[in-house]
């Protein structure tokens, strides 16, 4: 994390992005609108999917006796502890999708972030040289 800063920090001393004070980077602008638009259109899921072999519970199937069956679950956090929701093959792409969305605004979020420490270290710079 530190290396990170301190690489973000030299990287922005050698390229101008913004050309006026107040206008976002284009890159940046991408990011945001990218991500406004997966928030505005798209369920999201905050969990991941696990695949566990699982028993059906119908009286006389192979899985009684140990041969069990393939099965996906969809890992949650709900307040301090995590479940385990069975996903039926039916909803699978659906959750897959959902699942897939919130990563990728989380990405995206990150990229935000990232930008928004290279303003903050901009910023700093500044506030450093006004110094008496
Ligand atoms: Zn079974």
């Amino acid at each position: 994390m530190c290396i990170y800063l301190i690489s973000v920090f030299i990287s922005d001393n050698m390229e101008v992005i913004m050309r006026h004070r107040g206008y976002l980077p284009t890159k940046e602008r991408q990011v945001r609108s990218r991500l406004a638009k997966l928030l505005h259109e798209r369920p999201l899921l905050i969990g991941s999917l696990v695949s566990m072999p699982r028993v059906c519970g119908k009286a006389g199937c192979k899985c009684a006796h140990g041969e069990l069956h393939p099965g996906l679950y969809l890992s949650l956090r709900v307040g301090e502890k995590r479940k385990m929701i069975h996903v039926p093959q039916s909803l699978e792409a659906q959750v897959r999708q959902w699942v897939d969305t919130y990563q990728e605004v989380w990405r995206l979020m990150e990229r935000v972030s990232e930008a928004c420490c290279q303003r903050f270290f901009r910023e700093k710079q500044r506030a450093r040289g006004k110094r008496p």
